[in-house]
């Protein structure tokens, strides 16, 4: 399961790149095999202790670099009320919907466009121009339930 999401985010990011004309850096494709790999959000720390298992010695603002990297290019997400990443879960436009375990950390990615529509009418209705989206909804998962 861990390793098809691996295979899955990977290809993911060569396409994206090769389609935006960045380059996937050894680097960036080791912080997104860790990230991928994790069924947790994983923060910035932990992504570094991973990395300098594999690389050696690395600095965070290196870390830190490559997950802005595949931030933008849509291929994580950050988890603001966990302050973690997570690998996307499937290639869609992205607008950041989580379901976040409190009890084991297990955090499921949704996608559905109504929650979206929803919040931007109410946005615009109070003519306030929304720029960024961020969902999280915290409570039990059905494992720890
Ligand atoms: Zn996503
Ligand atoms: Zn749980």
């Amino acid at each position: 399961m861990a390793r098809a999401n691996v295979i899955a985010a990977l290809n993911l990011a060569e396409e994206r790149c090769g389609r935006s004309g960045k380059r996937l850096t050894d680097l960036r494709r080791q912080v997104l095999e860790i990230v991928a790999a994790s069924p947790t959000p994983m923060g910035a720390y932990d992504v570094l202790s991973e990395l300098s298992q594999i690389r050696g010695r690395t600095d965070p603002p290196t870390v830190y670099r490559s997950l802005e990297f595949l931030l933008d290019l849509g291929l994580l997400h950050r988890v603001e009320s966990l302050n973690a990443y997570l690998a996307c879960s499937e290639a869609h436009e992205h607008v950041s919907q989580f379901l976040i375990c409190r009890s084991c950390g297990a955090t499921t990615e949704l996608s559905r466009g109504s929650v979206v529509e929803t919040l931007r009418d109410a946005a615009k209705s109070q003519g306030f121009s929304p720029d960024r989206f961020t969902v999280e909804v915290s409570g039990t998962c059905t494992t720890c339930a």
